[in-house]
């Protein structure tokens, strides 16, 4: 058997056609179904359905041969026993800082000001704000990363961006860019070497049918 770990919402619609051209059809809807372990057209392949977050630890440890992570959620990860062979060009977003639209962000960093900073993603926070020699306290969130600035639980924010319209929504708006984010297809190192007569033709399939 050979276990693909997907979260559902768009890494999970945007995995479905890069698997259809593999020749693997999933037989249920998430969004439809109580179930966790999806089965497919392909009596050896299943699906299972985990949070995002918990992907790469899935994988890592065996739980799913294969899965579909963000890139942000991989960084935080820290991608340990996890063999990363393709960019899928899916779920694309960009992680950017962003404060309230009457924060001056510029002048407090050339004040040297400590600024604090509410999101998910502290490692790549920390080490951002470290290359730019800015000063700052994380605080960790799990989730609504918008409401901090608003409440003053921070002055910023780093967090995921794509049109932009949660931001203006909550008069936000972005002061930096940090990176660009798109999911990666992840293997169990050791699932690699001992399933590899089933996972390198699948592997190579969802490969050709990455759209640029
Ligand atoms: P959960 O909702 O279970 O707490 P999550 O919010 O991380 O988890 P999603 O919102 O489905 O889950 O995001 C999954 C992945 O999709 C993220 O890790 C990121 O890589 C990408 N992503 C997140 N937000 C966006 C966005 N606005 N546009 C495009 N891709 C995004
Ligand atoms: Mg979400």
């Amino acid at each position: 058997m050979i276990t693909l770990a997907l979260s559902k919402g768009r890494i999970f619609e945007e995995t479905l056609p890069l698997l259809k051209v593999a020749g693997i059809e999933v037989g249920e809807d998430p969004e439809k179904t109580r179930k966790l372990i999806l089965p497919t057209n392909r009596a050896d392949v299943q699906v299972v359905l985990v949070r995002a977050t918990d992907v790469p630890t899935y994988v890592q440890y065996g739980g799913a041969d294969l899965g579909v992570a963000g890139k942000d959620v991989l960084l935080e990860h820290g991608g340990e026993g996890l063999y990363q062979p393709l960019d899928l060009n899916i779920a694309k977003c960009r992680m950017s800082v962003a404060v309230r639209d009457d924060y001056d962000y510029a002048a407090q960093v050339k004040q040297g000001t400590r600024i604090r900073v509410a999101t998910k993603y502290t490692t790549v926070a920390r080490q951002h704000f470290a290359d730019k020699g800015v000063h700052v306290d994380l605080i960790k969130l799990y989730g609504s990363m918008e409401l901090a600035p608003l409440t003053g639980l921070a002055d910023a924010i780093v967090d995921l961006v794509s049109t932009g319209k949660t931001l203006v929504a909550n008069h936000l708006v972005e002061v930096e860019h940090i990176m660009e984010i798109s999911s990666r297809l992840v293997v169990n190192q050791a699932a690699l070497k001992l399933k590899r007569d089933k996972l390198r033709p699948l592997i190579d399939a969802i490969a050709s049918a990455i759209q640029p």
